[in-house]
């Protein structure tokens, strides 16, 4: 049965409500979010690049607020933050974008990069660019002196994520920045998961391209920021879309007002309440993982256990197979590894690179706590799981 199938399938079915965990993949939309944006669905639905009329002026004032609010959210300057379609667009850009003028050039990644940095890199690689992936240690951090061992010459760029989809670790943003700026190399961070749930400070971290998604922080799907650095040093990107010369001649293409309203205040939001959230989600991921640990023995946590996001819990289940286990759960909304990856057969790459054993690699679980999860979903969840890893491992 295909997913759609399944999707139709289960809206014929009755039971308790599915429970979403899941948060890494998507958050739902912020309903205030939603009330900001509606306007710009409605009445004001002006092309911001319309500049003969007030319907454009409303738009354009709007997406300029919005730029406003996003780059003072990362110590940014309006001009320094570039809408694209989503935190996907953004790494593509930054990337191509960086290395389009090296015929040759070398770049440094990470090998539990996003496939979204990690897919770019390679087709650089294919066109002719030299490429060093770094490993992770069992933790699943990089090491700073590695990156510093693998600059070359030729070294135009490091990309590093600061918090990981899978395993919620936070690399050392700010040590690899200061790295990178001291070694006059740019420094590309994939942060779509890190947005809103950390710090997150291009100045303090020499960060000098920066990826953002709305959808990660319970903002709309569809829209997204690259910050690109323009002064000290200015970052030249080379645009990879071209069209009505709009976002500074980098990103041709009307602008969605609406979402990027709706992107500016899911930031605000998620920064108003981040350290109440914070502390409120870590409670209930640890009572979580508490009761796994307790009630079933075999599990093991995969990342670090303290350099790690709140809401993120990936556990190997001794004993069971990972796929199988996903069957068992039909009512909580988790997931093995990566969303953009689970198409891909075998064990989560990200899981591989901790050098795990393969069969935890393949029978771990991602959990994803979010704003909408209360200690009752949590408790229930907690319930599912282990009933289920009992069963299977009976079984
Ligand atoms: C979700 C995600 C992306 C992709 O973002 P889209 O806006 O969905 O294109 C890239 N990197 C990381 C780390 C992500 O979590």
């Amino acid at each position: 049965m295909t997913s759609s199938q399944a999707g139709r399938e289960w809206d014929r079915k009755s039971g308790p409500s599915p429970i979403y965990l899941d948060h890494h993949a998507t958050t739902p939309l912020d309903p205030r979010v939603l009330d900001a944006m509606l306007p710009y669905l409605r009445e004001d639905f002006g092309n911001a690049a319309s500049t003969s009329h007030v319907f454009g002026w409303r738009a354009e004032a709007a997406v300029e607020e919005a730029r406003e609010r996003i780059a003072a959210a990362i110590s940014a300057r309006p001009a320094e933050v570039i809408f694209t379609s989503g935190a996907t667009e953004s790494n593509n850009l930054a990337l191509f974008g960086a290395l389009a003028n090296a015929s040759a050039g070398h770049l440094v990644s990470v090998e539990t990069e996003h496939v979204a940095v990690l897919d770019p890199c390679r087709q650089l690689e294919r066109s002719g660019r030299a490429l060093t992936l770094l490993p992770v240690s069992r933790a699943g951090l990089v090491d700073v002196n590695a990156i510093a061992g693998a600059l070359r010459e030729e070294t135009r760029l490091v990309s590093v994520m600061a918090a990981n989809n899978e395993i919620g670790v936070l690399q050392p943003v700010a040590a690899i920045g200061a790295l990178c700026h001291e070694a006059g190399v740019l420094f590309h961070c994939d942060a779509a998961q890190a947005a809103g749930r950390i710090p997150l400070d291009v100045q303090a971290s020499r960060i000098d391209l920066l990826s953002l998604s709305a959808h990660k922080f319970y903002g709309p799907k569809g829209v997204g920021a690259l910050y690109v650095r323009g002064r000290a040093p200015r970052v030249r990107l080379e645009a990879r879309q071209f069209g009505g010369g709009h976002e500074g001649g980098l990103r041709s293409g009307t602008l969605p007002v609406a979402q990027i309203v709706g992107m500016a205040k899911a930031l605000e939001l998620s920064l108003d309440q981040r350290e109440v959230e914070e502390a409120r989600l870590r409670d209930l991921r640890d009572l979580l993982w508490q009761r796994l640990e307790a009630e079933l023995g075999g599990v093991h946590l995969n990342g670090d256990a303290e350099l790690r996001l709140a809401g993120n819990l990936n556990v190997a289940f001794e004993g069971v197979d990972g796929a199988r286990l996903l069957l068992a759960l039909p009512r909580l909304a988790v997931s093995l590894g990566s969303a953009c990856a689970s198409s891909r057969p075998g064990p989560s790459p990200v899981l591989t690179a901790l050098g795990l054993p393969a069969e935890w690699a393949g029978a771990s679980l991602r959990f994803g706590l979010g704003r909408e999860t209360s200690r009752e979903e949590i408790e229930q969840a907690a319930s599912w799981v282990i009933e289920a890893v009992r069963r299977e491992r009976a079984s």
